[in-house]
């Protein structure tokens, strides 16, 4: 009592009136007189609030009945102020000559107790509902990892195996245990799609418990049991403080889709071949072609040239002697024969140029000079056509490397092609200007005419062997479509361009650029007309002969 361990109170039986008590069980009442003097001799009743009808009550009146001490614990009272209340409580029944005389009530609060407990209780049950759901979730879960197409490895941070799908275990080689990650290196090799051995270190699944991501590992898989393609990928996962906890391996089968991939490529390395082989006959039988064509283009010169020195003897010698009709003829057969080997040459040009038998020959000359000579030399022709011709060059001089005997061919080519395609009474311009091209100087020459015109479709045709706009249109003069084809390949042997801006009606610009670039040489920094001047004057004869004034 003394002690206020427990509250303690001794009542007289059977008015219940209150004849000990401590001070812990008056603190322990909702009692408004709680001092130990005012509460002797007042009755349970009036200590206790609202005792009639409680648990304590019942539990007081079994006592008295049985005659028998009760322990009760944590006994709900909601009666007092403070709110519910839990008590362990005792009854004692004392004794006195066989009645009882007293009762011994002992209470200790263990509301704190009960309500940590019931706190505690509750959280259990949370926790239990969680662990319920995880482990359905878990069990969801497991049902769709296994059921997946795709094979999964779970590996915890060490790389022990914690899970292995269905997919998993059909596709990995299961005589022998497997414990660890990696664990199938020792009956199953791994090669790249090159064949390639892939290293114990270097299979997805090391990797990412070495915390690399790897994604989309093709590998070729060979077991004791089968062999197949996989696409792995291997992530880690980490917990919420960075450390690695789980590896997780996905592959799939990939075999069918490889061997697919490998049929149509081996279909199409066959086609290639079959491709090649095609294009190597044809090349072969071009070939052929090209060598029947020089030689029979050959074979065409010697005559022509025999024909064309008989015909220069015929006018010298036998000028006189020759009516005017005669002198007519002679004209045809010059004109012609003429014609004749412009097509020869250019035949066996093209083939030279195919079969890379062809020389550049370049010289240091002065192509403003040398342009304005070739351009006068056919005033001539335009005159014929009544076509006005000029030149005009913002350059007075400009010494460089060029074939002249080339370069020569394509502008006469150039021009004969103006004048050819140009009404009568227009006019047809060569104009020389120096222009910069990707931080390089260059020469352009435009020829310029008021003639037909080419349209947009056939600009590039004109370029190619034998490339005509229109037979039957252009047939107002004769030609063969090589000319603009060995114009461009030419220029480009040369190191140059050929442009062309043209519009239908109105006339034609071609323009050629040629780099400004001296060639070492010997040189030779003569008067290209003089040294040229029969060459020249043959070239133009051939470059025109297939145009009737
Ligand atoms: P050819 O003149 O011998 O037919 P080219 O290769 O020199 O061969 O010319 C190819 C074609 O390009 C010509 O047939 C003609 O249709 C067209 N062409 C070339 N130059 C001109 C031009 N200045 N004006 C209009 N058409 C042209």
């Amino acid at each position: 009592m003394i002690d206020n361990i427990v509250g303690v109170a001794i009542y007289s039986v059977p008015d219940l009136i209150m004849v000990k008590v401590n001070q812990k069980y008056l603190d322990f009442h909702d009692f408004p007189y709680n001092q130990m003097e005012t509460s002797i001799g007042l009755s349970i009743r009036e200590i206790v609030t609202g005792y009639t009808g409680t648990e304590s009550d019942a539990i007081t009146r079994t006592v008295l009945k049985t005659q028998k001490s009760s322990y009760r614990k944590e006994i709900k009272f909601e009666r007092f102020e403070r709110g519910i209340t839990y008590w362990d409580t005792t009854r004692t029944p004392i004794f006195e000559s066989g009645k009882i005389k007293y009762m011994l009530l002992t209470t200790s609060d263990v509301t704190e107790r009960v309500l940590k407990n019931q706190r505690i209780e509750r959280q259990n049950k949370v926790i239990e509902q969680q662990k319920e759901q995880l482990e359905q979730k878990n069990t969801q879960l497991n049902g769709i990892l296994e059921n997946l197409s795709e094979g999964v490895i779970l590996s915890d941070h060490e790389g022990k195996y914690i899970m292995r799908n269905k997919e998993a275990r059909n596709l990995i080689y299961q005589s022998e245990e497997l414990i660890d990650l990696g664990d199938s290196f020792n009956t199953t090799k791994y090669f790249d799609m090159e064949g390639n051995r892939i290293s114990f270190e270097n299979l997805p699944g090391i990797r990412a418990l070495k915390g690399e991501i790897v994604k989309n590992v093709k590998m070729h898989v060979i077991n004791p049991e089968k062999e197949y393609f996989i696409n792995n990928s291997a992530i880690p996962i980490h917990n919420t403080k960075g450390e690695l906890t789980t590896v997780v391996s996905c592959f799939h089968d990939i075999t069918d889709i490889i061997q697919q991939s490998n049929k149509i490529e081996h279909q199409n390395k066959e086609l290639l071949i079959a491709e090649k082989e095609k294009n190597e006959i044809l090349k072969r039988e071009i070939e052929m072609k090209d060598e029947f064509l020089s030689l029979i283009s050959h074979e065409f010169r010697t005559p022509l040239t025999v024909i064309n020195s008989a015909i220069q003897a015929m006018e010298l010698i036998c000028k006189n002697e020759l009516s005017d009709k005669a002198k007519g003829f002679l004209n045809k057969i010059r004109q012609n024969s003429n014609r004749q080997l412009k097509l020869v040459n250019n035949l066996l040009d093209i083939t030279r140029m195919n079969a890379g038998h062809f020389k550049i020959n370049k010289t240091n000359i002065d192509i403003v000079l040398f342009t304005r000579s070739i351009a006068e030399s056919i005033t001539i022709f335009a005159e014929q056509k009544r076509i006005k011709l000029s030149f005009s060059s913002t350059l007075k001089k400009k010494i460089m490397g060029v074939d002249d005997e080339k370069y020569e061919r394509i502008l006469l080519n150039l021009l004969s092609n103006a004048i050819k395609f140009t009404p009568e009474g227009q006019s047809v311009t060569v104009k020389l200007f120096q222009k910069i091209v990707n931080g390089k100087r260059m020469v352009c020459i435009q020829v310029k005419d008021n003639g037909i015109g080419i349209p947009d479709e056939k600009k590039e045709l004109i370029f190619e062997r034998f490339g005509q706009v229109d037979t039957y249109r252009t047939r107002q003069a004769e030609g063969t479509g090589i000319g603009l084809h060995l114009v461009k390949m030419f220029v480009e042997v040369m190191g140059g361009e050929i442009g062309l801006e043209s519009e239908v009606g109105k006339g034609s610009v071609f323009t050629i650029l040629l780099p400004i670039e001296k060639v070492k040489e010997i040189s030779i920094e003569k008067m290209p007309v003089e040294i040229t001047n029969q060459r020249l004057i043959q070239a133009k004869a051939i470059e025109f002969s297939d145009i009737y004034f």
